[in-house]
């Protein structure tokens, strides 16, 4: 069994058109999954309803062999990052990753010790008390994603998070997102309509059109395909 399985996925917003057309699809525990394909196709629909935030129509998701279609999103310990910077303007770095942790009521030495270790992990040592429009694009992300992981997830949605990132930082951060997945061993889902970046990142990348996925495999399978 795969850590994710999704199973016969059909998803319509209108109760007619399917956005997601019975589509099927497995992650192993610590990959990190590319899914590219055209504007439209269904990358962000399958990614919320990952998450909870979408109720479908029919078929099953399972992490780690537990069905989760009906739990709240809550319920599925999942970190997730926008493209959109969703930042909280009046809180500094270090109060935008703790926030989470504050809303569960964790022990105030605890959050300051996760926190720490998050901004260390991102490299952003140094830029505690900044806020979020004190900083780059490069580093919102990185604060995004160090808010997405400092409660331990099991897995991660990243929803083309560097596409508003130019071209030559965009690499620096595809590395820190891959050295990160790996480091905490976090199975990753990662939504990008960019070709190169999917060959950079996969493990595997799946190809999705139309609402399912027309084709999978390690990136220099599916980039021989004519
Ligand atoms: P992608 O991420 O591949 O660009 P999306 O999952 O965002 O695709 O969208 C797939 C289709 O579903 C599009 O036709 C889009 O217009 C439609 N869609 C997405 N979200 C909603 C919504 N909340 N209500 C109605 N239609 C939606
Ligand atoms: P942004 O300016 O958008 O925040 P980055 O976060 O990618 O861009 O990086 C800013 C600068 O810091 C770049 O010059 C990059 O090479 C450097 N940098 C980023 N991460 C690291 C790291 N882990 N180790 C060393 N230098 C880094």
């Amino acid at each position: 069994m795969s850590y994710i399985e999704f199973k016969n996925i059909q998803k319509s917003y209108d109760g007619e058109t399917m956005i997601l057309k019975d589509l099927s699809l497995s992650v192993e525990e610590g990959h990190l999954v590319t899914l590219l394909g055209p504007s439209g196709c269904g990358k962000s629909t399958l990614l919320r309803s990952l998450a909870g935030f979408e109720r479908l129509d029919s078929g099953t998701i399972t992490i780690n062999g537990k069905d989760v279609t009906n739990l709240p999103p809550g319920k599925r310990e999942i970190g997730m990052v926008f493209q959109q910077y969703s930042l909280f303007p009046n809180m500094t770095v270090e109060e935008n990753i703790a926030f989470g942790l504050k809303m569960q009521k964790q022990d105030k030495t605890i959050i300051k010790e996760k926190v720490a270790q998050m901004i260390a992990i991102v490299n952003l040592s140094g830029k505690e008390k900044k806020y979020p429009k004190e900083l780059s694009g490069g580093q919102k992300q990185r604060v995004a994603l160090a808010r997405a992981i400092v409660n331990e997830p099991k897995v991660l949605l990243l929803d083309e998070p560097l596409s508003a990132i130019d071209a030559q930082l965009r690499k620096s951060l595809q590395k820190q997102i891959q050295r990160i997945q790996k480091e905490l061993n976090i199975t990753t889902i990662f939504v990008t309509h960019d070709q190169d970046e999917a060959m950079i990142l996969s493990d595997v990348v799946h190809v999705m059109n139309d609402g399912k996925v027309e084709q999978s495999g390690k990136p220099t399978d599916v980039y021989t395909h004519p």
